[in-house]
């Protein structure tokens, strides 16, 4: 039945009495004639005067409000231009609302085409303004919801930026920004509004909703909104305004009956913290969008906003402290809320794992101490795919639930859950929840809520799901109109029930229902966006080293406040005050635009320039920790330094050593676990030979015997002392096998179907070329003996890639090493070219592994099932591995992330070239190394792990204050017993008590048992998380000054310890 009171229309006419409803709340050519065009009773004028900040992106940090307005301002207009791209705006509004507008709302109406903020006179923030894109708008400033008069003449302040909310990308969002963009400043004034036109556009808008989205669902009451808003038009042309009003009224307040699905509506602006825009822009974004969502909630008290990334808060207290007071007090009342835990929203593929819990811990710790907060989720809507091991990082952060949306990308299979409980790689659980509206920026529109009930996976199973709504990407956050949209249908049959709430909320109720979720375990694999693990070369570079320079700085640092208590406080507050900082812009950098490599050129020599202020600050604590351990006096002598816990024997290269010639040194070293040795060649047991056969090259120590062509291809490889060779040197006739080579250099063609940085298509496979194959028509010099033992073998030769860009690579092989190194070289201008190297084994396996966060993932090596398909460029860290149960090989790598094991290829990517949305990236010389390395047994019996690491973290060469004959030759802080537990993290408590923490993990998949033992004076051993809360008592024993701590692990766990001295 009808609402009473409501008349159907005359025609049964959908065609008509839809877009007529349509028409008379919209923009349009009937706006002088529709309801909108009543919205603003009156305007006037307003006098604008214009200071052009000097400079361009980010300029604006380097001035305080104070000396802007001091600036002279000089008159300007509607009409004028402002820009170029990046650069900074300020105008001076003089106004004075007529006093006949007493009573009414007054609003503040502004078009620039670009984005905006809203000042007082005495440099208040008031609020972001953002026109021109079309979408995603906010175009006004209330600035009294009811004037009271005699306010006369009045001043405020707009800081313009020359951008859009989505950047300055001229063809589409994604092109390369245009430096030259100008915005014309079209309107500025002030305006009267009819607030009871206002509630009936919003209601008839709504109603609009409704009918169109549930008519298509055959819903009664989606004809039933129909004619209500058929009748409100009715009524207002016949001036009846508030029967049009009453009418909607009677149709909302029919609530929903008890079965209804429940939706956790929360309000929030997704942030790039750098993507179309530089960081500086971020930093405003954070202002506008902060500052827009304090201004409504002075009029909907109810109303919670929640911000994720500790980092823009932290930006917001330093850029805009009285602002950020405002939102401080909003804490308390539990309406503006930090969500997520992280530092920034990362990447979620390349992080180490030890990366991961720095985000959750200086995020974490930032809300604590900031705001008296702790997030209990972690919250990351828009990266680009989800490692195995998050489970058991969360777990080790005390985090249990977790929430994105970014799988409804895939391109080939559809996720089947949105609802689960998600098991990582060492079997941790936790609450994995996608809002089913696919979206973080929802704008509260009828069909988004409709949908996020309609799509839900999990009927029957949950009854609440989230619905994440706001201005989002480029910040923003909701607006008035969603919340009054939200007010209409928050309990209005024929839509699920709506609460705006916070994460804890959705997520007490999702617990109630986790017992009906189903189970998904292993990765959240994306299938899209997957040349994220090879764009912007420099960046996963960068990452890699800064990760491993921390590791060393961090357990030098230890090492010395371990040892000298007291004596080292001042280098431990030092150190302390340059490692959280530096930690810090590492852990920005791993933003998911920067790290992933799918932001504009403007972004990389920042992030580069705060990558090496990190390194370089972790070579600092590290220099200022070996003179409080070894003293500072002038003599020096070095020493090889190895951080790792088992014991090393390297050829090593110095440069010009003391009192030797100034040639390049090689000397065979072997330096004890988690310490150093002195210089002293110890001879290898078997050199390492280069030797000719034919056209063919053998290079061989006590490892391995390999065969390279004149063109650099591995033709054999050979473990030491076994027969079977992982490729096959020439074709015999009778095969079908055909040749199988390593080392073979492919280029691919790379073009896309849009996300040019971000994607690889599966198509690119089909058209590899092997630059250096021997019937290749590309330029290859052949191979070059550089070095022939007996420390080090050393091949070279070079290719020519195309009249820009060339490849050298120097394949080498030392007495010591177990792996061949292939030292690489790339000038590279390519234009959607994709190169890799390619090793076409003959290894014969199901299942390939890949390196990840404190563990390893097996992923099939076939294509049997689209989800397997799919996957033909995944992600992996510092190695892959294909085995058979006895024999197989490794390729190892020192900064790149990009694999496919199919079959019997297994590439890792080297370079990408997209144009958009840097026109520029990678376009410059290339440095990497990757390596080789073929194994009896398994990947566990080879130790492939600890290669890994090796490869990844040379020995150190230091030259320590102290003549060779009063140094110690030897100096170890510990040692460890038993297999299969990597000691990764030796770092001091983020607290700076002097305590120590240890951070461990089970690396070989497989219940491990062994002893740490420490030659340092610790007094205690207690068990703790990732957050450095000790929890307990650990058994350790102690004796004659070793500590030994006993530790077990289960497969794949993540253990942490502090110790007390
Ligand atoms: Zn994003």
């Amino acid at each position: 039945m009808s609402d009473p009171g409501v008349q159907a229309s005359i025609h049964k006419n959908l065609k008509t009495t839809l877009p007529r409803i349509y028409n008379y709340i919209k923009a349009s050519r009937f706006q002088e004639v529709n309801l909108l065009g009543r919205l603003y009773s009156d305007t006037a004028p307003v006098t604008l005067s214009h200071w052009a900040l000097p400079g361009g992106a980010g300029a604006w940090q380097e001035w305080t409000f104070d000396e802007i307005i001091k600036q002279e301002f000089t008159a300007t207009s509607i009409g004028e231009q402002f820009g170029p791209t990046w650069t900074t705006h300020w105008f001076k509004v003089e106004y004075e609302i007529p006093d006949s507008w007493a009573g009414q709302e007054v609003r503040f109406r502004w078009a620039s085409g670009s984005e905006a903020s809203v000042w007082t006179a005495d440099g208040k923030l008031l609020q972001g303004l953002s026109t021109g894109t079309g979408h995603q708008m906010r175009p006004d400033y209330t600035l009294t919801k009811s004037y009271e008069g005699g306010a006369g003449p009045s001043v405020l302040y707009i800081e313009m930026a020359a951008n859009r909310l989505f950047g300055a990308g001229e063809e589409d969002d994604i092109a390369p920004p245009n430096p030259n963009k100008y915005y014309t400043l079209t309107r500025a004034e002030i305006a009267s509004v009819d607030t009871q036109v206002y509630k009936l556009t919003r209601d008839l808008e709504v109603l609009h909703q409704i009918a169109e989205t549930l008519i298509d669902l055959n819903d009664q009451r989606g004809y039933q909104a129909l004619y209500t808003a058929n009748q409100m038009v009715n009524n207002i042309i016949a001036g009846k305004d508030s029967d049009a009003g009453a009418l909607a009224d009677a149709y909302f307040k029919k609530a929903n009956g008890e079965r209804v699905h429940k939706l956790a509506a929360i309000g929030n602006c997704h942030i790039d913290s750098a993507w179309l825009w530089p960081y500086s822009e971020t930093k405003r974004k954070v202002g506008r969008s902060f500052s827009s969502q304090i201004k409504l909630m002075e009029d909907y008290p109810d109303y919670i906003f929640v911000a994720s990334q500790a980092q823009q808060w932290q930006w917001c207290k330093e850029y805009y402290p009285e602002l950020y007071e405002r939102i401080k007090a909003k804490v308390v009342e539990g309406k503006f809320l930090p969500v997520g835990s992280a530092w920034v929203e990362m990447d979620g593929n390349i992080p180490s794992g030890e990366s991961f819990i720095r985000q959750f811990l200086h995020g974490q710790r930032f809300y604590q101490k900031e705001l008296g907060f702790m997030c209990k989720e972690f919250w990351l809507p828009d990266t680009f795919g989800y490692s195995a091991q998050i489970p058991a990082l969360m777990r080790h952060m005390d985090l249990s639930r977790f929430l994105t949306q970014k799988m409804s990308w895939n391109l080939v299979n559809k996720f089947p859950h949105h609802n689960f409980t998600w098991e990582g790689i060492d079997g941790s659980t936790v609450l994995a929840h996608f809002p089913p509206g696919d979206s973080y920026t929802m704008n509260l529109n009828v069909d988004e809520v409709v949908k996020t009930e309609t799509n839900l996976q999990d009927k029957g199973r949950v009854g609440t799901s989230a619905f994440l709504f706001g201005y989002g990407d480029g910040g923003g956050g909701p607006t008035q109109d969603m919340l009054e949209r939200a007010a209409r249908i928050k309990d209005s049959d024929g839509c699920p029930k709506f609460d705006i709430t916070s994460p804890d909320v959705l997520f007490t109720e999702l617990e109630k229902d986790q017992h009906n979720m189903c189970r998904w375990v292993g990765e959240l694999f994306l299938e899209l966006h997957n040349g994220t693990y090879t764009s912007q070369a420099a960046m996963k570079k960068l990452c890699r080293k800064a990760e491993f320079q921390f590791r060393d700085a961090e357990f030098l640092l230890s090492a010395a406040i371990g040892t000298k208590g007291p004596e080292a406080a001042s280098l431990l507050k030092d150190s302390l005050a340059l490692l959280d900082p530096s930690w810090k812009k590492v852990l920005l950098n791993q933003f998911h635009d920067v790290l992933p490599g799918s932001g504009i050129g403007l972004i990389y020599p920042e992030a580069e320039r705060y990558y090496n202020e990190a390194i370089s600050a972790a070579d600092t604590v590290w220099e200022a920790s070996a003179q409080t351990l070894f003293g500072s006096e002038e003599i020096t002598t070095p020493v090889a330094f190895n951080t790792l816990q088992w014991p090393r024997q390297e050829v090593v290269t110095v440069e010009a050593l003391k009192g030797k010639s100034n040639a390049p040194q090689h000397m065979l070293i072997e330096v004890p676990p988690l310490g150093y040795s002195l210089l002293q060649d110890t001879p290898p047991a078997q050199p390492v030979t280069v030797t000719q056969e034919g056209d063919l090259y053998v290079l061989e120590n006590s490892f391995l015997k390999a065969k390279v062509d004149s063109k650099g291809q591995v033709v054999s490889l050979l473990a030491a002392g076994d027969g079977r060779d992982f490729f096959v040197e020439s074709v015999a006739a009778s095969s079908n096998e055909g040749t199988r080579h390593g080392n073979q250099l492919v280029i691919m063609d790379d073009e896309p179907v849009y996300w040019d940085a971000w994607d690889v298509m599966d198509y690119h496979l089909e058209t590899p070329k092997v630059m250096n194959a021997l019937d290749s028509s590309f330029e290859v010099t052949d191979v070059a003996v550089i070095e022939s033992g007996p420390l080090v073998a050393r091949l070279r030769f070079s290719l020519k890639i195309s009249e820009k860009s060339k490849l050298s690579q120097d394949i080498v092989l030392t007495a010591a090493s177990p792996y061949l190194i292939f030292e690489t070289s790339v000038d590279w201008y390519e234009n959607r070219k994709f190169l890799k190297v390619l090793f076409d084994h003959n290894v014969f396996t199901r299942n390939a592994s890949f390196d990840i966060q404190f563990g390893h993932l097996e992923r099939a090596t076939h294509m049997n099932t689209s989800w397997d398909s799919a996957r033909y460029e995944v992600c992996g860290h510092k190695w892959c591995d294909v085995s058979e149960p006895d024999w197989g090989m490794a390729v190892l790598n020192d900064s790149k992330y990009g694999w496919m094991a199919r079959g019997h290829h297994l590439t890792l990517s080297l370079l990408k070239s997209p144009k958009a949305p840097d026109d520029n990236c990678d376009m410059k010389t290339h440095i990497f190394k990757y390596g080789l390395m073929p194994h009896l047994g398994t990947l566990v019996e080879a130790n492939v792990v600890q290669r890994a690491y090796e490869f990844n973290n040379s020995l150190r060469i230091v030259n320590l204050p102290k003549t060779t004959t009063d140094i110690t030759p030897q100096w170890s802080v510990g040692s460890f017993d038993g297999e299969g537990i990597v000691l990764h993290t030796i770092k001091p408590d983020e607290d700076g008590s002097g305590d120590v923490v240890l951070r461990l993990f089970e690396c070989r998949g497989a219940r491990s048992k062994a002893t740490l033992q420490l030659n340092l004076p610790i007094t205690d051993v207690l068990n703790c998380g990732g957050m450095e809360d000790a929890s307990g008592k650990a058994p350790f024993t102690q004796d004659s000054g070793v500590t030994s701590i006993p530790i077990n692990l289960t497969p794949f766990a993540i253990k942490a310890f502090r110790l007390k001295f």
